[in-house]
């Protein structure tokens, strides 16, 4: 069988810098799935779908082609042919993603796309997410999920930000929806983030990048 290393875990985990840095390591393709809800998202918003209305999204979600490249050396994501690796970080589409992707249409047609990514997979894959272990892929060879204390997590988005250049109130206000995203998503009724019975638990608030990416490559290679 394929190699599927699933990573899951809540914003701010390091989920993303990690997962990546684990199918380079590997020589795996990477998957962001949280970059498809997002991708997603920013249609439903370019489109003035009302995001709120389950309805309405649920109608409108079979209608944008959504194509993730995942060289894990260069990711990329493109809506309707559309490079949207930019625009799905703005902080509109991050404070609505989580309304989107609550939505059990929204889910079903993006987890196809998911498991379409990982069989086309030359040497297999590393998805991240939200459901890798507990609903995507519940044969991966590997199931990791990752936390950290919330001060942890909080201080590793403000410094990815302030490294972006985004001003101080901003930062502020995305702590906040960071906090608000998480419980979205641990709490909603399709799919929510919880730690698969088999998933290894990996805390990452004391250790170093390097130090995570050496126990998750040592967890595939057992
Ligand atoms: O990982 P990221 O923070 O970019 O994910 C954005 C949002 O997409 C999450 O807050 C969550 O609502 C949704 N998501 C999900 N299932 C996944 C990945 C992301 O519901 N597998």
């Amino acid at each position: 069988a394929p190699v599927v290393v699933a990573i899951d875990g809540p914003a701010g985990s390091g989920k993303s810098t990690v997962s990546r840095a684990v199918a380079a390591r590997l020589g795996l393709s990477f998957l962001d799935t949280g970059a498809m809800y997002r991708a997603m998202t920013w249609w439903m918003l370019a489109n003035e779908v009302d995001v709120q209305d389950a309805d309405a999204v649920a109608i409108a979600c079979g209608k944008p082609v959504i194509v993730s490249g995942t060289d894990a050396a260069g990711p990329t994501i493109t809506v309707d042919g559309q490079d949207v690796s930019g625009p799905i970080r703005s902080q509109e589409v991050t404070s609505q993603v989580s309304a989107v992707a609550a939505v059990p249409q929204v889910r079903a047609r993006l987890v196809e796309l998911q498991r379409g990514c990982a069989e086309v997979a030359e040497r297999g894959i590393v998805a991240e997410g939200r459901d890798m272990g507990s609903v995507v892929f519940p044969e991966a060879t590997a199931k990791i999920f990752l936390t950290a204390s919330e001060a942890a997590r909080a201080e590793r988005r403000a410094a990815e930000l302030r490294a972006k250049g985004v001003d101080a109130a901003t930062i502020t206000a995305m702590a906040a929806d960071l906090a608000r995203r998480d419980a979205a998503d641990s709490s909603r009724e399709t799919a929510p983030l919880v730690q698969a019975a088999d998933a290894v638990l990996v805390d990452t608030s004391d250790l170093t990048l390097e130090q995570v990416i050496d126990r998750i490559a040592g967890l595939v290679e057992e």
